[in-house]
C-alpha cells in the first residue's frame, strides 16, 4: 500500500508533468513565431516527452490500484524575449523538476516504499540528462550571442533531433 504523502506526490507530479509538456508545447510555438523551425521541432519532441512522464507516474498508479484524479493545467508564462531565455526558464525548470524528484524519492524511502524506487529511480537518471542537455544549449545560445549565422546554425542542428516530427 503506498503511503497518503507519496500518493499525494504522484498526483502533483502528474500534474507537473502535463504543465511541462504544456510549457514546451508554447516554446514551440514561440519558436515557429521566430521562424526558427529546428529549435520548434526539438521544443515540440519534448513536449511529447513530458506527457510520456506524466503517463508513467499514471501507470505506476494504475498498476497499483490507486485512483488517478486529474488536477488543472495552469497556462504557461511565456514572454521570453529570446530563444537564451527560453533555455534558461526550460533550464530552472529542469533543475525545479529535479528537486520534486529527490523530494519523492526521500519519502519513498521513508516510508519504505520499495516498489516505487526503481521508477523514481529512472527520473533521477532522465533528469541528468535533461539538466545537461539544456545546460549545453544554455552555452551554445551564451556564444552565439548576436550572430544570426551561428543561430541558424544551431536551428538547422537542433531540428536534426531524432523522434517524432513536428
Ligand atoms: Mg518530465
Amino acid at each position: 500500500m503506498m503511503s497518503e504523502r507519496l500518493y499525494q506526490a504522484m498526483l502533483d507530479q502528474i500534474q507537473a508533468e502535463f504543465a511541462a509538456a504544456y510549457l514546451y508545447l508554447s516554446m514551440s510555438m514561440y519558436f515557429e513565431e521566430q521562424n526558427l523551425p529546428g529549435f520548434a521541432r526539438w521544443m515540440w519532441h519534448q513536449y511529447l516527452e513530458e506527457q510520456e512522464h506524466a503517463h508513467k507516474f499514471i501507470r505506476h498508479l494504475v498498476e497499483r490500484g490507486m485512483p488517478v484524479t486529474l488536477k488543472d493545467i495552469p497556462a504557461p508564462e511565456g514572454g521570453w524575449d529570446s530563444p537564451l531565455a527560453v533555455f534558461e526558464a526550460g533550464l530552472a525548470h529542469e533543475q525545479e523538476v529535479t528537486r520534486r524528484i529527490k523530494a519523492m524519492y526521500d519519502i519513498a524511502m521513508e516510508d519504505k516504499d520499495y516498489q516505487a524506487l526503481p521508477l523514481l529511480h529512472w527520473f533521477l537518471e532522465e533528469q541528468i540528462e535533461e539538466e545537461d542537455i539544456f545546460r549545453r544549449v544554455v552555452d551554445d545560445l551564451r556564444r552565439i550571442g548576436d550572430d544570426p549565422a551561428a543561430l541558424i546554425f544551431l536551428d538547422r542542428e537542433m531540428g536534426r533531433r531524432e523522434g517524432d516530427d513536428a
